[in-house]
């Protein structure tokens, strides 16, 4: 027995570490397979980390987007969960240390994911707010909700106009679909929920650094996705970045400033790598793990990476594959597939990523979609996105629960989950270290 009580078994050893998009993947691959799995996870559940900012903006609640690790792999033998974070990778010893107890492997796998990259600057990730995990959107929620409700208790007029604006510092999906959901709001419920509360004067500003919002789909998807913006009331700013924020104030690199009581940074990510891990023989921009076509970690035979930590370089991905969602699930697969072949001592079969497609919904009857060869907006691209999202949710009833909520707030125009149900706390990371201040 390990100090984590998992029997000896005379099938090797895998350890996952992350239940994300590839981890799970992974595991499911190798649930019915002659390894005995362990995947080890800070968090019992899955977190469906693309319906987020719906959580941050009442549309749904953060248990329709969750889904318990242990009952995605019920039932299948030689397959152990512990809820646990990895500290530290022993490459020597093929040990992990975990705030749990040490562990022995005889394949390691880091799936371990990404966490929001504030580029060094403190006040932001101090000041701002990210998104990237439930317990962030939910904190988030709140402190929107709490910032309305200070707002009608204060004569100042400027102080009254911050605490309604928003600054969304990044033009990728994430910001996108958080301006829309946020203008929507601001035109279909503050008004209603707060008619003693002059709620034109909100503001919602997307600040972008390139010149373009949606950077990596196509110039038609950006120039369409700013249009819906603008038709939604947000106000689009290219070319600018934001420098600094003092929980009141936004400044950028140009004369242009905002007063905004909540910003949220969605303009960068780095991956999550482990002590033990961190060498600069693999070490990427980023944090990510160089690997070959096999996912291995260069200099490792049975270390692999997959998912965002993972940097697989190739002529059409020179910098990785992009950190999304398609490329974690298949190089789960893919990996799943060969660590038996391996095993059982056959080839190994390199990984070639298929592209999907990209999308991102701005509100209500409008999405863009860039397939591999259609490119399309609007009405049918909305329900497109709805349904991938729906179809890739893991769980019916999850599936099921989101389902009627978009209904729901399609019908009625409504997002009943605007509740404080736990006050805004200020939780944020220095050096990976979480740090919490009122
Ligand atoms: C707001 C937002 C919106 C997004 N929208 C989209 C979208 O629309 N489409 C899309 O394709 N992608 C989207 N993405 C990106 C997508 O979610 C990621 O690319 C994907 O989750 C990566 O999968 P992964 O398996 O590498 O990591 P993750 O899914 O992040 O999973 C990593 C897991 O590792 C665990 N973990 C981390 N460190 C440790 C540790 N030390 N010990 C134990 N466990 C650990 C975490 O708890 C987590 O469960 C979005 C991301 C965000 C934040």
């Amino acid at each position: 027995m390990s100090s984590m009580n998992i029997p000896q078994s005379s099938f090797p050893r895998v350890i996952i570490i992350g239940g994300g998009f590839g981890g799970i993947a992974l595991a499911k691959k190798l649930a019915k397979k002659d390894v005995q799995v362990v995947l080890l996870d800070k968090h019992n559940y899955h977190n469906f980390q693309p319906l987020l900012y719906q959580v941050s903006t009442g549309g749904l609640e953060p248990d329709s987007i969750a889904y318990p690790i242990r009952k995605v792999l019920q039932g299948y033998p030689n397959f152990y969960f512990r809820l646990a974070e990895v500290l530290e990778v022993d490459t020597s010893m093929r040990r992990l240390q975990t705030n749990i107890g040490e562990i022995q492997y005889d394949y390691l796998v880091v799936a371990t994911g990404s966490r929001t990259n504030f580029f060094g600057n403190k006040n932001i990730a101090e000041k701002g707010m990210a998104m990237k995990t439930i317990p962030q959107s939910l904190n988030l929620r709140s402190l929107i909700l709490e910032n309305f409700e200070q707002a009608l208790l204060t004569d100042d007029l400027h102080e009254r106009d911050a605490l309604m604006n928003f600054v969304i510092v990044g033009g990728g999906p994430t910001g996108v679909e958080l301006a829309g959901a946020l203008a929507e709001i601001k035109k279909g419920i503050l008004p209603k929920d707060y008619p003693d509360l002059d709620t034109r004067r909100a503001q919602i500003n997307l600040v972008q650094g390139g010149s373009r919002i949606l950077p990596a789909m196509s110039a038609v998807a950006s120039t369409k996705a700013e249009r819906f913006l603008e038709r939604l009331g947000v106000n689009v700013w290219k070319g600018i970045r934001v420098t600094d924020y003092d929980g009141k104030l936004v400044s950028t690199n140009t004369d242009t400033s905002f007063e905004a009581c909540t910003l949220v940074w969605a303009a960068g990510v780095q991956a999550v790598c482990l002590d033990g891990l961190d060498s600069k023989d693999f070490l990427c921009r980023g944090n990510r793990l160089r690997v070959n076509e096999f996912h291995q970690v260069d200099g490792f035979e049975e270390i692999f990476a997959i998912g965002d930590v993972a940097q697989m370089e190739s002529e059409p991905y020179p910098h990785g594959h992009p950190m999304m969602a398609q490329p974690a699930i298949q190089q789960g697969q893919n990996l799943g597939e060969n660590l038996v072949r391996m095993i059982e001592g056959k080839d190994l079969k390199p990984f070639i990523y298929r592209d999907k497609g990209s999308m991102a919904t701005v509100g209500r009857n409008k999405a863009v979609v860039d397939l591999p060869r259609f490119k399309f907006q609007g009405v049918f691209a909305w329900f497109v996105w709805m349904f991938v999202h729906l179809y890739f949710l893991i769980g019916f009833r999850n599936r099921v629960v989101v389902f009627i909520n978009w209904v729901y707030n399609y019908i009625r125009f409504d997002r009943e989950a605007r509740l404080i149900i736990r006050p805004f706390k200020k939780q944020y990371q220095v050096n990976g270290k979480d740090k919490v201040t009122i």
